[in-house]
């Protein structure tokens, strides 16, 4: 056996936090920490699929922080930390085992890949090896009154994920009858008689635990969040016999647009954009007009379904800017309405969409009142491992 498993341990109840729900499951920059810790070890190539243990009343709170990621197993977890990783490393074993496994709390949400070259390359040497940090501050014993200064040089913080030859650690596990709880599993191999090696540890390791940790941890990784923008461009004829959908909404006129669906030329482009900037393809890809199911369909699904992909994707729709190019009707009357009507459509504030509408002089197909155009730009935006 040459692979490696993580195993996240996301079971606590993690009130310290505040917010009343346990902070593996709390977002961090539109993201619950148990799935920015589930990205970013399942983004290294060594690892090969991900255990997640969690508490019994919270298998559904872990289900809908994870979306559409799949573990290899969810597993229950115990009373203790011990345990919990007990019940995960029983669950590997029970997949087949694995020549590592890589113990990873949900509450350090970025995973910087370089710990983990460094962690597996140790497994070559010793059963274990685990990240840690230096302390900086001077450190001293105290109450109410300062105490003895403790020698920082000898002081390590540590980290996870704790990288383990498997075999190694569940026997640990097996033989552990200490009698304090311990709080990680490289005491347990060290009590087992198997040298854990240190290797350096990263500060984006730090673990949440009090509320002010969220807005430092987004501050901390505020640079690396990535944006992309994409475009739509959409026209329909107009035509006799028609109702006009146009931004979600239906505006009395003379005329209609015609198409396959309610043929708002509005929301289309609307669409395109957004499927742009997650390079989702087109409309056309996911809602092909050769199919009967979508002959008069409401355009708002198509919209609908593009917010969902961006969603589903770990992203996040910034900003939408939409042009509707005609000489009727005019769309002042309707800017407003539009604007509500997709902000409710995308879930967004107002104040991320913007409408705009233009003639073209009465030049070309538009300016003749033949038909309708649309333009539209979508910003969107997701964290680095996404
Ligand atoms: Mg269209």
């Amino acid at each position: 056996m040459t692979h490696t498993i993580g195993l996240i341990v996301a079971a606590g109840r993690g009130e310290r936090a505040g917010g009343g729900t346990p902070k593996q499951f709390r977002p961090l920059a539109g993201l619950p920490l148990v799935a920015h810790a589930f990205d970013r070890l399942g983004a290294h190539a060594a690892v090969e699929g991900i255990v997640v243990v969690t508490g019994a009343d919270q298998h559904e709170a872990l289900r809908e922080a994870l979306g559409t990621r799949a573990p290899l197993a969810i597993v229950e977890g115990g009373a203790t930390r011990r345990e919990s990783v007990r019940a995960g490393l029983d669950a590997i074993a029970a997949l087949g085992g694995a020549a590592r496994v890589l113990v990873h709390d949900a509450a350090r949400p970025f995973v910087p890949a370089a710990v983990i070259d460094r962690l597996v390359a140790a497994l070559d040497t010793f059963p274990g090896a685990i990240p840690v940090l230096g302390v900086a501050d001077t450190v001293a014993t105290g109450d109410a009154l300062l105490g003895n200064i403790v020698d920082r040089a000898t002081l390590r913080r540590v980290q996870t994920p704790q990288a383990f030859r498997f075999d190694d650690v569940m026997t640990a596990h097996r033989a552990w009858s200490g009698a304090t709880e311990p709080t990680d599993d490289a005491q347990m191999l060290r009590a087992a008689g198997g040298d854990v090696a240190l290797v350096e540890g990263d500060p984006m390791l730090d673990k949440i635990t009090l509320p002010g940790d969220f807005a430092a941890a987004e501050a901390r990784i505020g640079g690396s969040r990535l944006v992309r923008t994409g475009m739509g461009f959409d026209v329909h004829r107009l035509g006799d016999g028609e109702e006009l959908w146009l931004g979600g909404i239906r505006i009395p006129h003379a005329q209609g647009l015609i198409g396959h669906s309610d043929a708002d030329v509005a929301l289309h482009a609307l669409t395109d954009a957004i499927l742009g900037a997650i390079g989702a393809g087109d409309i056309g890809t996911h809602f092909p007009p050769s199919d009967p199911q979508w002959r008069g369909a409401p355009s708002s699904r198509f919209l609908e379904h593009a917010a969902a992909l961006v969603a589903a994707a770990g992203a996040r729709i910034d900003h939408v800017d939409l042009t509707i190019i005609c000489e009727a009707p005019k769309i002042g009357p309707h800017r407003d309405a539009i604007r509500a009507r997709i902000a409710l459509l995308l879930r967004l504030p107002e104040t991320r969409i913007s409408i705009k509408a233009t003639t073209t002089e009465r030049l070309g197909f538009t300016g003749r009142g033949e038909g309708i155009a649309a333009q539209a730009i979508a910003t969107v935006s997701a964290w680095e491992a996404l």
